[in-house]
């Protein structure tokens, strides 16, 4: 019996229907390793962790040390200092969605993008870093960034580039199973429009997490722990505008590849 369950999606135009996918409705415990760029950019899918924990074994991997996200409300200076308070924030952070403590691989943010470090140098590391991670989490689902790269962010983009990378030069596509998260356009209403949200169409979006007011409110704890990005008043909006939105839904593409042998396009 497959561990997937399959719902039908109804779109606008019938005929292009495409069966949606659960992450997993298995009892069996899965490894599932979340992967983002920054230190709260978890909070992109906070719920749908803090549901998964309670049946998998969840880990969130950060790419980065967030050195450079300097607030003006904090007023804590860009460097170790930061990077210091943004860890503990995040140990915080999936204390409250009841996954293990954060793997921090480290890399600069900005990758060398943002003129401080060579990006050549600060993207091998970080590859390496990602493909040991890998190696010692061994997960069975990888969530991360798609190609919208959530805010558009360099580094969230370069991020999901990475994993998608490594799974194919690897041979690890097809044991590990990929999903790229992505908001509907209908979704990124809710927020602001100059957190410049990308989305990406419902038809390409296969994976549906639907998620309990309880799962939320888990999300909801956890993103205030990052105290040092956001305002209190920051943290009051983001919150009345999730819970303006009763669909509670998050939407993933799982990356799939055809194997089928051809000689022509
Ligand atoms: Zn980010």
């Amino acid at each position: 019996m497959p561990s997937i369950a399959l719902v039908f999606f109804v779109g606008c135009n019938p005929k292009k229907e495409l069966p949606k996918e659960t992450i997993s409705d298995s009892k069996a415990p899965k490894t599932i390793m979340a992967i983002f760029a920054h230190p709260d950019d978890e909070t992109t899918v906070g719920p749908a962790l803090a549901k998964y924990a309670t049946i998998h074994d969840v880990h969130l991997v950060v790419a980065t040390d967030g050195r450079y996200g300097i607030n003006d409300h904090s007023g804590i200076p860009a460097g170790d200092s930061l990077v210091a308070i943004r860890k503990k924030e995040t140990a915080c952070a999936c204390r409250e969605l009841g996954i293990n403590p954060p793997h921090f691989l480290e890399a600069k943010d900005g990758l060398g993008l943002n003129g401080k470090h060579n990006f050549y140098v600060e993207a091998a590391d970080l590859k390496e870093r990602i493909h040991a991670k890998i190696e010692e989490l061994k997960p069975d689902i990888i969530l991360t960034f798609g190609p919208d790269g959530d805010t558009g962010h360099p580094d969230h983009r370069m991020v999901g580039l990475f994993i998608t990378e490594i799974l194919l030069r690897e041979n690890w596509a097809h044991t590990i199973d990929l999903y790229h998260f992505g908001w509907t356009k209908e979704q990124t209403a809710k927020f602001p429009e100059d957190w410049g949200l990308g989305n990406v169409h419902p038809n390409y979006l296969n994976t549906t997490i639907h998620f309990t007011p309880e799962e939320e409110e888990k999300a909801f704890s956890s993103m205030q722990c990052h105290e040092s990005q956001f305002t209190k008043e920051a943290f009051s909006e983001w919150i009345a505008a999730e819970r303006a939105d009763t669909t509670n839904v998050l939407y993933f593409r799982k990356f799939a590849l055809d194997n089928t042998l051809l000689d022509t396009f």
